[in-house]
């Protein structure tokens, strides 16, 4: 018997996995082949729903070290401590395609932070973007759809794109910065990530801080040029999964400063944007970045599928001392992500070693697909069997809210314009001269009245921005 004995999942010993068990030399498969039955039918069940964005990603593990301790603003233990070291897994991803497309897209790339913290897991789920295309979750399916296949052909078509844009200034902002440079990463090592919504943290005293996470690549910031993402687009599809597969390999640990923006509550009343709309930035000068650790990543995962494929990564997933706002996107996410994971990977998710705290867990929740064994105690509370109760001393201070329940046109009195120009003005001239070539380039089979409703969108946010534009595409 060999030491290393094939067997079914179900432990049987295999005694044949080259040949199918067949009636006679030249005859039909008989039924009674369960060795092959079990292997087709586990086949056909391997691939789990694609999520509809961010599909194509790569992750690896690390560590957090803290810096600063922040107990004056938060009592998440993660944050107290100078020197604390806090695992984490990182997923990146593009947004649009599916999991077979092109790491090189131009594309928003996902920037996934999971925190394993003493009290919970901790993820901060953004982007490479400080900003997002909407400030409304119920625009979100609408503005997806505009951006992925055509329903009817099959295949991407700008000018629903450019016709969805047309109609949504409020995307100007995230648009300027996925058409600049930085919208082609060299690579996932090379850009920044951000928290991109606004969360909070509040204190012993009760104090409440409103805040936003920068990820500052150590590494750099390295794009690729048109050209050359293209050409990596047809023989190395993988690039950046490959490139942060091979660095950790290499022990060229990726690493990235971890910094804040802090704005005392208060303020937030009168800040001269609304801080919690997602298409705005806080500027640097309002609300300088405050270090706060190193982040890196040190460890691949052993299995893509088993690590990054069922990676469950949701903003609802915090600690005590760091929470929510009234960001509505933030709000959606809030509700969607964890809904997303039931539907992909079934109500316990949690329970998956990516997914699972590395703290107890102490609940009543039970059964379901996959569960693990209870708890070793009764299903229900309150009780009079000692189970697991609440605990008061991490009740997040009261967050006032006033006004009349309505639907309101976030729209009326926003300023869509100023912070894309502000961006736009920023760029060196040969870098303004690309993007608006880049823009004009996938507008050329778009209808001419749609092109001339972006271009005057483009000029609200800069006058040169949308005349470039109108040039190159010869308007
Ligand atoms: P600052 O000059 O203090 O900050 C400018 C920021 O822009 C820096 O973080 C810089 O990142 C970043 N940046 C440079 N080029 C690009 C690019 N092509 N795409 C995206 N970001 C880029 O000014 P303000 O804080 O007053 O902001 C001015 C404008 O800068 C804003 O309108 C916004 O569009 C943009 N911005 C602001 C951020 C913020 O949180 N305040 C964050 C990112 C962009 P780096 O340090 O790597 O050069």
């Amino acid at each position: 018997m060999s030491a290393n004995r094939l067997t079914t999942a179900g432990g049987h010993p295999v005694s044949e996995n080259q040949h199918s068990l067949t009636a006679g030399p030249n005859g039909p498969i008989l039924i009674q082949d369960t060795h092959l039955i079990e292997k087709l039918a586990h086949f056909n069940r391997e691939r789990i729903p694609e999520r509809v964005v961010h599909a194509k990603g790569a992750g690896a593990f690390g560590t957090f070290r803290l810096t600063k301790d922040m107990s004056d603003f938060s009592i998440a233990r993660v944050l107290q401590g100078v020197g604390k070291e806090t695992p984490l897994f990182l997923r990146f991803s593009t947004v649009a395609g599916e999991k077979g497309s092109a790491d090189t897209d131009r594309d928003p790339r996902g920037f996934a932070v999971k925190f394993y913290t003493e009290e919970g897991i901790w993820d901060v789920v953004g982007n490479n973007t400080p900003v997002f295309f909407e400030r409304d979750p119920l625009k979100f399916p609408d503005f997806i759809h505009s951006q992925k296949r055509d329903p009817v052909t099959g295949y991407k078509n700008p000018v629903r794109m450019w016709d969805y844009w047309a109609k949504s200034p409020e995307a100007l902002h995230q648009m300027t910065i996925l058409f600049s440079d930085r919208g082609l990463p060299d690579g996932y090592r090379f850009m920044h990530g951000f928290g991109s919504h606004t969360f909070s943290l509040w204190n012993r005293s009760g104090e409440r801080f409103w805040v936003k996470f920068h990820f500052k690549s150590l590494q750099g910031i390295k794009n690729l040029t048109p050209d050359k993402a293209a050409e990596l687009a047809g023989t190395d599809p993988d690039y950046a999964t490959r490139d942060l597969f091979e660095a950790i390999e290499r022990k060229e640990f990726p690493q990235w400063r971890v910094c804040l923006q802090i704005m005392p509550e208060k303020e937030a009343e009168t800040y001269s944007v609304n801080p919690f709309d997602l298409t705005k930035t806080w500027s640097h000068k309002d609300y300088p970045l405050v270090e706060i650790g190193v982040m890196e990543l040190n460890r691949n995962p052993k299995n893509y599928f088993f690590d990054v494929e069922q990676a469950a990564f949701s903003p609802s997933n915090l600690v005590p001392g760091i929470g929510a706002s009234p960001d509505k996107m933030l709000q959606g996410r809030l509700f969607a992500y964890p809904d997303a994971q039931r539907y992909r990977l079934g109500g316990n998710y949690q329970q998956i070693p990516v997914n699972r705290p590395l703290n107890r867990v102490a609940h009543y929740q039970n059964d379901g697909h996959r569960s693990e064994p209870g708890f070793g105690y009764d299903n229900y509370e309150p009780n009079g069997f000692g189970g697991p109760v609440q605990d008061p001393s991490v009740t997040e201070p009261p967050l006032r809210i006033s006004g009349d329940a309505d639907r309101y046109n976030s729209h009326k009195g926003n300023d869509d314009y100023s912070q894309a120009g502000a961006l736009y003005r920023m760029l060196a001239e040969e870098e303004r001269d690309r993007m608006t070539s880049i823009i004009a380039n996938t507008m050329l089979q778009v209808p001419k009245d749609i092109v001339k409703k972006n271009i005057e969108h483009f000029s609200k946010c800069d006058p040169d921005y949308g005349k470039k534009i109108a040039e190159k595409v010869g308007l």
